[in-house]
């Protein structure tokens, strides 16, 4: 019984399916261990009565014969960007809530309840899945912490003393730590792929258009993605293969037919060509993260891939294009929220900077959204457009054609996800440079529009002030590919299930 929540994804489907297993009896263990493991601040709103309404109804449904769905009785979080018809949605911002100066728990209270579902929750919850709650998150998806979430900052279950990335921190955190067995983020710079590394779970971020953004609260909508976390990545495929596909409501969501996710788990990587951004191991990368990643590319390669060093010239420029481009994108759709304010232009010498300044000065936006609102008006101003927005459009091109020109030779590449192993809360929470330095590895892939991938490979050694820290592996395939990052992650997951990683001492135990 206790161990409920430490089976598989594609496990406890079986169990609940066959009625084993009971999913209220899944979903009252998910319940308590959230309430066990509350101190590392996951959840910003804990469905509890809409979760055991819907696992009992799964069970019904059971009882009469009737089949269920692919996900049934999974407890899952959905990150708070997310709309739900029946918890409020906040994206961890106080501007969506009734009175944006109330103290936490009452601004939350007076959150906004949206009257539909994203189409994600909506394919969950035909999936059977049993939605537990409402995960934090940085505000409106922007940051690498989860520290700028207007409430409260999640921790890392391995040393709660840390950060668990961000902005899907919450996400990550609820995985990790046991409460639930899968998840739903976001990522428009890196916010599945970091979190899932530095919280040892698997994250996967599908390449654009792959997964409707219909319900998503839009931070830069030409990079947004949403995507699953999970404890293992058979797990992971499963919840993507529910997800992704086609939906009317988003213009930008392709026609492409979604591929057989978990079938690929089981294809193997022999004849697979695995590349190496020679960029992606240079200066400022922690040497146990450049081991470990090296370590588990040879083994990929011991499994029968074909290892070649790859060239990709301008990854230098991710960060700068990304937090140009992404500030640009979100100080346009963050102008909806105070509509009556932004855009009205005053007397001076910049006056719609002016303007935008005096909009984002009260309460309802936190620092770090009102800095990049700023950033965004002012890189999309007349007489700045050309050397900032349209400059570092024409650098995304060239960012773009590097991951062109790498998958003519190879299927899959393979990197580091962050270049160090989990932070201390507050550690550069007042220097936003170092932040964004944060997301160096995995930005390029979200520019280029391509799919990735973070798989746990290991964790740093103990040291005397740190216990071991999770380590990820990024790989990243074509627009489309996913399939074949599964291929690889399954392989290597399968030759090393000890790394299947498990927090010293999983909440509620
Ligand atoms: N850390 C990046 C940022 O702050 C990426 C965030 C994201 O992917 N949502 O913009």
């Amino acid at each position: 019984m206790a161990a409920l929540l430490d089976l598989s994804i594609i496990e406890l489907v079986e169990h609940v399916r066959s009625g084993s297993v009971s999913a209220e009896q899944v979903a009252l263990q998910s319940l308590k261990r959230i309430e066990d493991s509350r101190s590392l601040g996951a959840f910003l709103h804990v469905a509890r009565d809409a979760a055991l309404d819907a696992a009992r109804r799964i069970d019904e449904r059971r009882a009469r014969g009737e089949a269920l769905g692919a996900l049934a009785g999974v407890p899952l979080g959905i990150k708070d960007a997310l709309c739900t018809r029946d918890a409020p949605t906040t994206a961890g911002s106080r501007i969506l809530t009734r009175n944006p100066e109330a103290p936490i728990d009452s601004a939350r209270a007076g959150a906004w309840r949206p009257p539909y579902d994203a189409t994600v929750v909506e394919r969950l919850r035909a999936a059977d899945a049993v939605l537990i709650g409402k995960t934090n998150m940085d505000e409106f998806a922007m940051g690498s912490s989860t520290e700028n979430s207007a409430f409260f900052p999640a921790r890392n279950p391995y040393d709660p003393r840390r950060i668990p990335g961000g902005s899907s921190g919450g996400s990550a955190v609820c995985v990790a730590s046991g409460a639930v067995l899968g998840s739903l983020g976001s990522d428009t710079g890196g916010s599945i792929r970091q979190p899932a590394a530095l919280c040892g779970v698997v994250g996967v971020k599908p390449s654009y258009g792959r997964v409707s953004r219909f319900g998503l609260l839009a931070f830069a909508s030409s990079l947004d993605q949403v995507g699953p976390m999970a404890r293992d990545v058979r797990g992971a495929a499963r919840l993507l293969e529910v997800i992704a596909g086609h939906d009317p409501r988003d213009s930008t969501s392709t026609q492409v037919p979604v591929g057989s996710y978990e079938l690929a788990c089981g294809q193997g990587v022999r004849g697979l060509r695995i590349g190496v951004p020679r960029q992606y191991f240079e200066a400022g990368l922690d040497t146990e993260i450049a081991a470990a990643t090296q370590g588990a590319i040879e083994s990929l390669g011991q499994l029968g891939a074909e290892i070649l060093e790859v060239d990709m010239p301008h990854t230098k420029y991710g960060v700068s294009t990304y937090y140009l481009l992404a500030t640009a994108e979100a100080s346009t759709n963050l102008s909806r929220y105070d509509g009556v304010r932004f855009g009205l232009r005053i007397d001076g010498d910049r006056p719609e900077i002016h303007a935008m300044y005096r909009a984002t000065r009260g309460r309802g936006f936190g620092t770090e959204v009102k800095r990049r609102i700023m950033l965004g008006t002012y890189a999309l101003s007349a007489g700045y457009y050309d050397a900032y927005y349209a400059k570092a459009q024409r650098v995304r091109t060239l960012i773009r054609r590097d991951f062109e020109r790498a998958f003519e030779k190879v299927d899959v590449l393979a990197a580091p996800i962050s270049p160090t192993p989990a932070f201390l809360l507050g550690e550069k929470v007042n220097d936003p440079l170092a932040m964004y330095l944060a997301d160096i590895y995995t930005l390029p892939a979200s520019l280029a529009g391509v799919a990735g991938l973070s798989v746990p490979i290991g964790t740093t050694r103990v040291q005397p002030d740190r216990p071991a820290l999770p380590i990820g592996l990024q790989l990243m395939a074509a627009p489309h590919a996913e399939a074949t990052l599964f291929r690889a992650a399954a392989a290597w997951e399968a030759v090393r299930p000890e790394r299947i990683l498990r927090p010293p001492s999983p909440a509620g135990a």
